[in-house]
């Protein structure tokens, strides 16, 4: 598509930013990429046993992210979102395309910002095969593609009663990152620099995805807040849950802080880009053994249940396995919505 643009032009732009470093990318990558950039369409191989899972996500300055943000954690961060929802199908990354609308060509913007980028992306080799570019207030849309075997990905609507409900990693800190960011928490400065890496640059749980193919029943990726997300499950499966709101797992940072913001955030921060899966018991002995193969803390925070009501639920208990009152629990089943 043709616009207007200044100094440099969109195709010196794409080039130079975007096109150069795909090139050095499939020529390690090229496996499933038949054509990158530089034609009307990017080709992907298809193969026949093979299902394509595609995710589209989008970051809107002032929205998604603070206005006059580091580009190269944003480079970073437009991709981290989209691979986070290939893993949690258990999609293996393919390639992305990037639409990008840019207020004006600062090279030295863009030079940082495809830094990030390239960084993830070679990470875990998923090159940029496409894409569009255009004048705009700054916008950044990812759609991602990722493979996975016929019949094998994992979906929302698989939970199962009887499942045990996991968590990988730990919650609540991309929400406690964002809090003091807004000075409305100090931490120290070793600290703030911990917490603010989860909040900008998440690792996207890829690894963890694939592994859970043949054992998980269900996964959702954690990008509303825990309990939310794991809301979206129950529905599409149609089951309850109970979960241990002591068991959530908190990062040394959120455990110094005190225990009402603890779970508020551990249960429904948003940005965290963990994985919440369901398995079924006879799979604990495999997950524990995950944990340590990937040096990644894989927590048991609750169990599904059969539906009882004409909606789903989640049931809170305390440490003795007490349920929670309603009144307590109600907050912290409010997640992120666009909308409310
Ligand atoms: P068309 O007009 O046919 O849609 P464009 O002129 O917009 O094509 O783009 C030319 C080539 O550059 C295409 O292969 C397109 O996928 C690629 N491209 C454009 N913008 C980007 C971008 N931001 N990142 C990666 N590839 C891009
Ligand atoms: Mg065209």
């Amino acid at each position: 598509m043709q616009t207007q643009s200044t100094q440099l032009g969109e195709f010196d732009l794409i080039q130079r930013f975007f096109k150069t470093q795909s090139e050095r990318m499939l020529i390690n990558h090229s496996g499933a990429i038949a054509l990158g950039i530089g034609d009307d369409c990017a080709l992907i191989h298809s193969q026949p046993d093979q299902e394509i899972a595609i995710t589209s996500d989008m970051l809107l300055e002032g929205r998604h992210f603070f206005a006059g943000a580091n580009p190269q954690w944003l480079g970073w961060k437009a991709l981290a979102v989209s691979l986070s929802d290939l893993a949690a199908m258990g999609a293996k990354p393919l390639g992305f395309t990037l639409a990008i609308a840019l207020p004006k060509v600062d090279s030295i913007w863009l030079e940082q910002f495809s830094k990030g980028l390239f960084e993830i992306a070679n990470q875990y080799a998923c090159p940029l095969i496409g894409g569009d570019t255009t004048a705009g207030p700054l916008n950044i849309c990812i759609t991602a593609f990722g493979s996975v075997s016929k019949g094998k990905a994992i979906k929302r609507s698989g939970a199962l009663e009887g499942d045990d409900v996991w968590v990988s990693g730990t919650t609540g800190d991309a929400r406690l990152a964002l809090a003091a960011l807004r000075h409305e928490i100090d931490l120290v400065n070793t600290d703030l620099e911990v917490i603010q890496s989860r909040m900008h640059q998440p690792r996207p749980r890829v690894e963890l995805g694939l592994a859970l193919r043949d054992v998980a029943h269900s996964a959702i990726d954690i990008s509303d807040g825990l309990l939310g997300d794991l809301k979206h499950v129950l529905k599409q499966s149609s089951m309850d849950a109970e979960i241990f709101l002591d068991q959530l797992p908190k990062s040394a940072v959120l455990l110094k802080q005190n225990i009402q913001l603890q779970n508020q955030y551990a249960a429904s921060g948003g940005d965290d880009y963990e994985l919440c899966f369901t398995a079924p018991i006879s799979q604990r002995e495999v997950i524990k053994k995950l944990s340590v193969d990937l040096t990644l803390p894989l927590t048991l925070i609750g169990s599904i249940e059969p539906m009882k009501g004409a909606t789903p639920e989640i049931c809170l208990l305390d440490s003795r396995g007490v349920k929670l009152p309603q009144a307590q629990v109600n907050p912290l089943l409010q997640s992120f919505n666009h909308f409310a």
